[in-house]
């Protein structure tokens, strides 16, 4: 028995699910990459990432996914036996130092956990102990997507300078950027990394790097830079050059109308939409915890991401059973638990192209799937989402 025939959710943190405008400004024959409307399209959409990341400094689209835009920062101000500093809060930003350890750069941690955002006054501390300026850079990630936690971008600022330290701020906004709030230049942040495939609602394949002045100037002397992800390279007027080769033509067909989705909705009102149904996922997620066996993975309210829920499964039950139920029985496929939270927790996201009817059925399924397989939960989760989104929304 089963009632999944019809529109399946993708509810899973990345790839996300991608407009049907979207998809439909793609289908389409491929055109003159030295010429013609490609051009300003790759103009535009430059301009218009650095519009998001807010930010007046040079941006890049390469052709790649999150991983690779990691290495495109890297490489671009990094010199081989450099030091940075990985502030851990979950999965990915380790990820990040893990690639830059391979590239020969030596790789500290600031201990963190996967249950709560990076905290801004151990940084300062360990930055004011660095006299000597051994660390040239400072590796976080704005979400992370495994744990679910937010980080305070401006706070760490603030202890870096409050430190007195010069390493350069480096953010991964890959599961954030136009979900979250987010200023490069106002926040004092030197590289920003993102990638099309969550809040910016393009097929996966492209990644973005926003550079500020000061990364610039390390780009100078970096010694790590190789040809493909080098910024000098792709400077020039040389369309071509602008992705060191063929242009994703037809990505950037599709990034253009996401980014015209954006801007016709309204960055402010596509950041309130993410607020708000992150809202009613977590009303939802608090009173099913009632019941003993779910909890919020990160217990701090302040610090949950309004971009993914990460649910930790406890008490002797375990992920499976509800993923496989979502999605076999319902059609919604949620995020499975990574990393440390591996078989012991499910995510459900809430980024990029997704309105009221998909949270709510996606909710309703995690409820219908609480209640088939007898997995102990606070009842009303859904009515508490519902109510407070009606609130949220008034007529
Ligand atoms: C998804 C994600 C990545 C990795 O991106 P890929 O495109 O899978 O390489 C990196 N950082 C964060 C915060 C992410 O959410």
């Amino acid at each position: 028995m089963s009632v999944r025939n019809g529109r399946e959710f993708l509810s899973i943190p990345g790839p996300t699910t991608v407009p049907d405008a979207v998809l439909q400004a793609m289908h389409r024959p491929a055109v003159d990459i030295y010429g013609g409307e490609l051009i300003g399209i790759t103009d535009s959409c430059l301009a218009d990432i650095g519009r998001i990341m807010g930010t007046t400094g040079r941006t890049y689209i390469y052709i790649a996914n999150g991983h690779g835009v990691w290495e495109a920062a890297l490489t671009n101000v990094l010199s081989r036996g450099d030091r940075v500093l990985v502030l851990e809060s979950g999965r990915f930003a380790a990820g990040w130092g893990g690639m830059a350890e391979v590239m020969g750069v030596e790789v500290e941690t600031l201990p963190g956990d996967w249950r709560r955002a990076v905290d801004p006054a151990a940084l300062q501390s360990r930055l004011q102990a660095d006299r000597v300026g051994a660390i040239k850079a400072i590796l976080v990630v704005q979400v992370d997507t495994a744990s679910g936690v937010i980080n305070d971008i401006p706070a760490i600022r603030k202890s870096i300078d409050a430190a007195g330290h010069g390493a350069l701020l480096m953010v991964d906004t890959i599961a954030s950027l136009a979900t979250m709030p987010y200023a490069m230049d106002a926040w004092g942040v030197d590289v920003t990394v993102a990638a099309s495939q969550k809040g910016l609602m393009t097929p996966p394949g492209l990644g973005f790097v926003g550079v500020g002045d000061k990364a610039r100037k390390a780009y100078e002397t970096a010694g790590l830079r190789t040809r493909y992800w080098d910024w000098g390279l792709r400077d020039g007027q040389a369309h071509y050059m602008k992705y060191c080769g063929t242009p994703p033509v037809h990505m950037l067909f599709g990034l253009r109308r996401a980014l015209d989705l954006i801007f016709e909705e309204g960055l402010d009102n596509v950041l309130l939409r993410h607020r708000l149904l992150a809202g009613a996922v977590r009303d939802a997620v608090a009173v099913w915890s009632t019941g003993g066996v779910l909890a919020f993975n990160i217990p701090d309210p302040a610090q949950r991401a309004d971009s993914v829920t990460t649910v930790i499964v406890g008490a002797g039950h375990e992920p499976r059973a509800l993923l496989d139920y979502c999605r076999n029985k319902c059609g919604v496929t949620l995020g499975i638990g990574i990393g440390d939270l591996e078989g012991k927790a499910f995510r459900i996201a809430h980024m990029g192209h997704v309105n009221a009817p998909m949270i709510l059925g996606t909710l309703g399924v995690v409820e219908m799937a609480l209640n088939a397989l007898a997995i102990p939960h606070g009842k009303g989760g859904m009515q508490a989402a519902i109510e407070g989104l009606a609130r949220a929304v008034p007529a």
